[in-house]
């Protein structure tokens, strides 16, 4: 763990988001989702075949045209140590119509919110949009950390949201930019 905010309730380490204990790690999904690359193939690698056919059932029921950006839905974990992941779709940064703080933000709080109705109180976050969908890094820690002190300011049940990023230089900049008000 490289730094904690909100008396702990929030924690920034550097790692693989495929292997967090945590109830429930969250995916940068895209709209089918059918998988793709990044996070999402990697969750898809590690968790096996049965969140893609929960995924595919969702799909039929719930969301023919694809899940909408910024809306998110459940699964099990098959294979991951997870229990749960939580699909969402971050914006593709420049092509939502001047919607992607808005819509960046609808990840984390839509996220956290499925989880409390679950009842889970363990979440695990990678950089939503940040790869593939060119959010830049120093906004997406800005947008991130206002979304989730705000749920976490009027929730009482998650106990701990970590915050998982793939290399070292990133997380850096997530602290350089984050608006967290109060740290540890
Ligand atoms: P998006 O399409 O939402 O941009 P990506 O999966 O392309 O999603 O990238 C999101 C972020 O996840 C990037 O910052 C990337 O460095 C990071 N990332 C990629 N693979 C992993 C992984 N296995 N664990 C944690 N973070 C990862």
């Amino acid at each position: 763990m490289i730094e904690s905010f909100l008396r702990g309730r929030v924690t920034v380490t550097v790692g693989d988001i495929t292997q967090q204990r945590v109830d429930a790690i969250v995916n940068a999904a895209n709209s089918t989702l059918l998988g793709g690359g990044g996070v999402d193939g990697a969750i898809h690698r590690a968790g096996g075949s049965q969140i893609l056919e929960e995924c595919r059932e969702i799909r039929r029921s719930r969301f023919p045209e694809g899940l909408p950006t910024g809306e998110a839905v459940i699964t099990s974990g098959g294979n991951l140590p997870a229990p749960y992941v939580i699909h969402t779709v971050g914006p593709i940064r420049g092509a939502e119509g001047g919607r992607d703080v808005e819509l960046l933000a609808a990840c984390y709080w839509n996220s956290l919110a499925l989880a409390v109705q679950h009842n889970l109180s363990s979440v695990a976050f990678p950089s939503i949009s940040t790869g593939a969908y060119r959010y830049p890094r120093e906004e997406a820690a800005a947008v991130s950390s206002k979304a989730i002190e705000d749920f976490l300011t009027a929730d009482n049940t998650l106990k701990q949201v970590r915050l998982v990023f793939y290399q070292m230089g990133d997380a850096r900049l997530f602290s350089e930019n984050h608006k967290f008000r109060n740290g540890a």
